[in-house]
């Protein structure tokens, strides 16, 4: 058969790339060939990267590399079924065991990726008839889960709980399930965490919190954003991702027994995929030792932090974001702005990925600094050296 012409009809593809182009919204994947930490070799180039959500610096750990290694030796590298219809290794097992206590709630669920987990869990958790009240700048895959869910979905002013307050006290639905990033990805901001449980209590809802940048940075050993507030109610369910500051692959669900029980009965995305394999599982028991035991990561990252926020150089244009977190974004505005800057790093060595619109909203095209304990405080002074120089 000969494809059809291109551009036919309604199918124009190369009209759509030359919009995105016109755009500035054109998304180009370079090649990563090697990775020492934060040192990258990229096309060919070698780059200091501020890009990477490993915020550990446990992506090359060696006590994970061994991990997985002899896990592949011993169990394989496939997983070869769903979970509920082969059943799951004993290394999963024993994971979710590990990550419930690590997190201090009574039970976890292990996904194969945080995207699906999200996508999956909020149409589990809500129906039609139902309302999921969900926070402006949540992740995508909430934003998509709420979707999938056919419930009736609220989309509440950033952080404002005010804003959540009145719509649940409006709201005749009959569940009612509120669903946030704890730190917002392209934000570093933290979401009122006590306040928003407090509201589920009072308006009998449930709150699902995404804490795939806080698990492992924040909060007591790195137990995360929900162990930072000390929230303890059979009202909160709380994911978090495990391919960033855990820096192997996978998320998680946790919460009271019942309710995960539930959700394991119910989440579509977790019946009918593959289960992720036991390999994967024993890495990430290593990191979770890792993690508790090596709090020198999570120092360096707050004294990495301290750094960006004293730094008082800024281009005049350019607008420091309100995070205390390892995400500090940076805002320039328009797209092309947000590019340049990129370009002008990157031709330095420096690799500041710039995000634009639909990731963050129109006008609000930023560079996100994503530091790492992988970062030595020197190569945080060779950036902001670099941006006094765009500066001058
Ligand atoms: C990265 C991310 C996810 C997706 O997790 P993956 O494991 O990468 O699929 C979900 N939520 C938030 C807030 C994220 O930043």
């Amino acid at each position: 058969m000969t494809p059809p012409p291109a551009g036919a009809g309604a199918w124009d593809f190369g009209a759509e790339l030359r919009a995105l182009d016109a755009a500035q919204l054109r998304r180009q994947r370079r090649v990563i060939d090697a990775y020492d930490g934060p040192r990258l070799r990229i096309d060919g180039r070698d780059m200091l990267a501020f890009c990477s959500n490993d915020y550990l610096g446990l992506a090359q750990h060696p006590a994970l590399v061994q991990a997985a290694r002899e896990a592949a030796a011993r169990w394989g590298t496939g997983a070869t079924a769903s979970p509920v219809l082969c059943g799951h290794s004993r290394a999963h097992e024993d994971l979710e065991r590990e990550l419930a206590a690590f997190v201090g709630l009574p039970r976890a669920l292990y996904f194969y990726a945080g995207f699906p987990a999200n996508a999956g869990l909020v149409p589990a958790l809500a129906g039609r008839g139902d309302a999921v009240f969900s926070d402006a700048l949540n992740h995508a895959c909430l934003i998509d889960g709420a979707r999938l869910s056919r419930a009736e979905v609220q989309v509440y002013a950033h952080r404002d709980v005010d804003d959540l307050a009145r719509r649940l006290q409006a709201c005749r639905a009959r569940r009612r399930l509120i669903t946030t990033d704890a730190v917002f990805s392209m934000d570093g901001t933290i979401a009122p965490l006590r306040e928003l449980l407090e509201l589920a209590e009072r308006f009998d809802a449930l709150l699902l919190v995404d804490d795939a940048h806080g698990f492992g940075v924040l909060g007591p050993g790195g137990a995360g954003s929900a162990a930072a507030f000390g929230l303890r109610s059979p009202r909160l369910l709380y994911m978090a991702t495990l391919g960033k500051a855990a820096g192997v692959a996978g998320a998680f669900v946790a919460g009271a027994d019942d309710a995960v029980e539930f959700l394991m009965q119910r989440t579509r995305s977790y019946i009918f995929a593959t289960a992720a394999p036991a390999m994967i599982a024993e890495t990430l028991r290593a990191s979770l030792r890792v993690i508790a035991e090596e709090s020198w990561r999570r120092e360096r990252l707050r004294e990495l932090v301290r750094m960006v926020r004293e730094h008082d150089r800024w281009p005049a244009a350019w607008r420091l974001g309100d995070s205390e977190t390892p995400v500090q974004p940076v805002v320039l505005g328009s797209n092309e702005a947000a590019l340049d800057a990129m370009r002008r790093l990157w031709e330095q060595g420096l690799w500041v990925p710039a995000i634009r619109p639909p990731t963050v909203p129109a006008g609000s095209a930023r560079l996100r600094l994503s530091l790492s304990a992988a970062h030595q405080p020197g190569d945080l002074r060779r950036l902001l050296l670099a941006v006094d120089g765009i500066a001058a």
